[in-house]
Parts: structure tokens; sequence; C-alpha cells
């Protein structure tokens, strides 16, 4: 069997040595005493047990982060002391990628190799990317049409409530606290049941750096408890939640519901991957498996449904077919491994429930659709053709290794179909014809299109998304503004000569 070596053989797994809740600088137990169990995806057994924050903690949480944003330095501090600090966030982060690393494959089951050379190194990256934008926020003098002088100031907004999901656990936290961080607001991190380990250290070490005490305040726990005490927060000006499009319209209705604070969503996707007759094959099954394989299908952008034009769709399934096979199952601490386990048992089991409603609803299976190995939660790469746009397969977003391939004709139809769904996160284009790729980008409704590439994610690159998948943009400068609000000051001017 490939999959479900033991670890010790390819790496020392590191001693977990922060479990409790990190508010105002120091780790503590909940206020309750419970602790929750996080378990490791590769043996379904328990790694440690964690500090279960629920109502009472967010509110510690929450007068820290509030007092560090009212009274303490962060806020007012130069953006260059904020950068220089920042700077040295990245340099521990630097320091400790294979712990890091080690952290989110015993969580998340994600590829050792991959966080070590990838998005551990990245993380460290962003950080430092929005250090430099820190004393460069600056807004607008503006040419008013009377009497009057005016210009822009862009502040904090204040204290920012994050609740991520699991699936990247470095690199979502990061992509919410840095550029937080450069605006120079407070917050409130809420990391996923699954995989709270990488953000307690991430805790750990911003203390290291110099970061105030009550600046970043993390609390582990559940969506429905913790979660739902971030969201209905009377005191947190801010939301920023990635996660399912479902528990994101709870979060702005408890916003809603209580102080009407601003609302960011990252949230859920069936984006399409759209290969054109003119595309080399090999590559494009190549694209086309990376787009739903990479990180085992747990990942909101996956190119879930492929479309290919009816010329080489024969030609492309066999490709696909020998390709799949060859995509080696196990251990995600061996080298040598693409896919590891699923993140938990719920996930697993859900991604079977639908692999077998794609069968009952007529949708042949290519390869894969079985669980492997003797424990843990791994899932064969799975494909699915013949699959048809009304298919529950081909609707809901799977979060798993399931692709569902389906044949067009023309342009237009392809358009047509890509953007029958709710969602709009992503797309695939793959086509050698310029004109084509410009048209169909165009014409296409999400937040980010990859031609001829997928997962061509950069930090300088804005993402989110259209319709259901959310709105507000992580990444890039564009996420800088999610963290700021811009104040108008005005003094008139008397004898203007202009
Ligand atoms: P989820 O929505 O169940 O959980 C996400 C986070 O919300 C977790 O921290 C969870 O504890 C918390 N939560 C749960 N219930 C809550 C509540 N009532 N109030 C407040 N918080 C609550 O999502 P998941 O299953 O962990 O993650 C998978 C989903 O995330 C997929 O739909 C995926 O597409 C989406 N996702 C989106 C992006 C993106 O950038 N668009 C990125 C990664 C994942």
């Amino acid at each position: 069997d490939e999959s479900n070596g033991s670890s010790e053989s390819f790496v020392k797994i590191p001693e977990i040595k922060f479990t409790k809740l990190f508010i105002n600088g120091n780790f503590v137990d909940s206020i309750s005493g419970k602790t929750f169990g996080t378990i490791d995806p590769r043996t379904g057994e328990e790694t440690a047990r964690i500090a279960e924050g629920d109502k009472e903690d967010v509110d510690l949480a929450v007068k820290a982060a509030r007092d560090a944003f009212d009274h303490g330095p962060w806020p007012r501090l130069p953006g260059s002391a904020r950068r220089r600090i920042m700077m040295k966030y990245a340099d521990l982060i630097e320091e400790n990628i294979e712990e890091l690393a080690a952290l989110d494959t015993i969580d998340a089951g994600k590829l050792f190799s991959w966080g070590k050379a990838v998005d551990i190194p990245v993380v460290a990256e962003m950080l430092r990317y929005y250090a430099g934008a820190a004393d460069k926020i600056h807004g607008e003098t503006l040419k008013m049409s009377r009497e009057l002088q005016g210009y822009t100031l862009r502040e904090p907004v204040g204290v920012v409530g994050h609740i991520i999901p699991w699936n990247f656990p470095s690199s979502l936290f990061f992509m919410k606290v840095a550029p937080a961080l450069a605006a120079g607001c407070t917050m409130i991190v809420k990391p996923a049941e699954q995989t709270p380990l990488s953000a307690l250290r991430y805790a750990h070490l911003a203390k290291l750096a110099g970061i105030p005490d009550g600046v970043i305040n993390v609390v582990t726990g559940f969506g429905p408890t913790a979660g739902a005490a971030i969201a209905s927060h009377m005191d947190i000006d801010k939301i920023s939640f990635t996660g399912s499009t479902e528990v994101g319209r709870l979060v702005m209705v408890a916003a809603a519901k209580s102080n009407l604070k601003a609302v960011s969503l990252e949230l859920g996707g069936k984006s399409p991957v759209i290969i054109f007759d003119d595309a080399d094959v090999d590559k494009a099954a190549d694209l086309a498996l990376l787009g739903i394989l990479y990180n085992k299908g747990e990942i909101c952008v996956a190119g879930s449904r492929v479309f290919v034009q009816e010329g080489i769709y024969d030609e492309l399934v066999k490709k696909l077919e020998e390709k799949a096979k060859t995509w080696a199952v196990g251990d995600p601490f061996d080298p040598t491994v693409r896919h590891g386990p699923q993140v938990d048992k719920t996930q697993f089991e859900r991604i079977l429930s639908y692999i077998e409603h794609g069968k009952r609803e007529g949708a042949t299976l290519l390869t894969g659709g079985k669980p492997c190995g003797q424990k843990g939660y791994y899932i064969e790469p799975t494909i699915f053709t013949d699959v048809k746009d009304n298919m529950v397969i081909a609707k809901e977003e799977i979060f798993g290794p399931v692709m569902s391939l389906m044949k067009f004709k023309t342009v237009e139809e392809a358009i047509e179909r890509a953007n029958a769904t709710r969602y709009g996160l992503a797309a695939g284009i793959v086509t050698n014809d310029l004109n084509l790729a410009n048209t169909v980008s165009r014409s296409i409704r999400a937040g980010v299109i990859w031609i001829n590439c997928y997962f061509a994610f950069d930090m300088d690159c804005p993402y989110g998304g259209f319709k259901m998948s959310g709105f507000g943009r992580d990444l890039g400068m564009d996420a800088l503004d999610k963290y700021l609000q811009v104040k108008s000051v005005v003094t008139p001017i008397y004898n203007s000569p202009w």
C-alpha cells in the first residue's frame, strides 16, 4: 500500500509547545477550563489538547485589542516603526520554517515539502510586502468645488476580527494579519478548530518580534461559540472572514444584528477550467489535474468543473486518466508524495458521499473514487466524465480531489455554462489564441482568471469573489484598503483666487 508510511522515517515531528489562548501577550487557559483535541489526519489520532475559547474569552481578547487600539502605541507608531517590527517578525518565521511547515502537516495533512519550500517562506515575504507599505499610507488633497480646503486621511479601521478556515492555516493567517498590522489595526484571530497549532506559534513569534501586547490575540475554539461571539461583538469594528458561503451568511447577519461592523467575505467556489481545441493536450491535462488535486482539492479556487472542447475531449480524457494514476498518494512528510490525507473525518466522509452521489446520478467514474490506506483520511484522485451541468457534483463545492469533466462545442456555450453557477471565485482558460483568451477573460464573472496556468498566486495579485463567493479582496494593495478607512478634513479658505 502506498499510503500512511510512518512519518518518523521522513522528518522529526516538532514538540507542540503552544496550546493555550493568546490574549494580551500571554498564553492563558480558557475561562471554562475546557479543551478540545486536534487530530492528525494521517492517523485520525489526537496530537494535542487545545484551550477551547468561548464568548467570555473573546470578550477578554477584544478588551485587550480595544485597549491596544484606543490607547496603545501600535496605531500611533510611525509606519516605519511598524515596518521594522514586521520585518523582524518575518525573520523569526524564516528561522522556524521547518517547525511551522511540520505543524501544518500534522494539523491539515499538507505536504511538508511544499510548506517548507512555498507556504512558510511566502508568509514571511507577505509580511515584508505589507511592512513596505506601512509607511506609504496616505490620503489625497482634494480640489473642492468652492472655497474650501480639503484632504483625506486614511486611518486604521480599529479592532479587527479575523475568522479563518483550515486549508491554508499559515497563508490565511498572514493574508489577514499582515495588511491589518501594516494599517495599524489591532486584532483577534480565530483559527479553524482543525488547525490551531501554527496560529499559536505565530502568536508567540509576534511577541518575540516586539509586537505590543494586545495587538494580535489568538482565540482557538469552535465556530458557533468563539466564532459567533466575534461576529456579533459590539466592540469589533471590522470582520474579515474566509470560509464557507453558508457560514459567511451567518457572519454577515450577526454583524448586521450587532454593531453593523464592516464585513468582508472570502467564500466558496466551483471554478471552471475551459480547455479549447487548440490547447496542447499534455500540458492542458497537467494544468487541469493540478487545478483539482493541489492541496488534495481543499482549496476554494479549485478548478472543479473542467470544460473541454469536443475536438480534443477524447484525447484529453485518456491523458487525464494516465496522469491521475501517477499522482502519488501517501504520507505528506514523504517528499515523493503529491497528495496527503483530507483534513478530517467529516471532510473525508463528505467527499466520499459526493462521489457516491455522482455515481448514482449517472456520471462515469474514470478513475479513483475510493478511500485508500489502512488508516487516516486518504482519498484517491477522482475524475468523473459524462457530467451534466445540473448534477450535484457539478453544482456544489466538494472541497476534495474530485473533478467533473464536461464537453462543449462553441465559445459562447463554454462562457454560458462556466458562468452558470452561484459562485465566482476563479477560472482557468487554456488556449494559444490571444483574442479568445481576452474575450473569455472578460466574459467570466470571477475574481481571478488564470490563462494557461492555474494557482498562479502572488502576494501582489488581489484575489476574492464575485457573486456568492463573497466580496472584498485579500492580497495586493487592495487588501490594505480593507483595514483602512477614509476621513475627510475640511477648512474654509477665504478670498481664494481660484
Ligand atoms: P467554515 O465556514 O465551516 O469555517 C470557517 C471558519 O468559520 C472556522 O474558523 C469556523 O470555526 C468558523 N465558523 C463556523 N461557524 C461559525 C459561526 N456560526 N460564526 C462564526 N464563525 C464560524 O468553512 P470550512 O469548512 O472550515 O472551510 C471550507 C470553506 O472555506 C470552503 O467553502 C472554501 O471554499 C472556503 N474557503 C474560501 C477561501 C477564499 O479565499 N475564498 C479560502 C479557503 C477556504
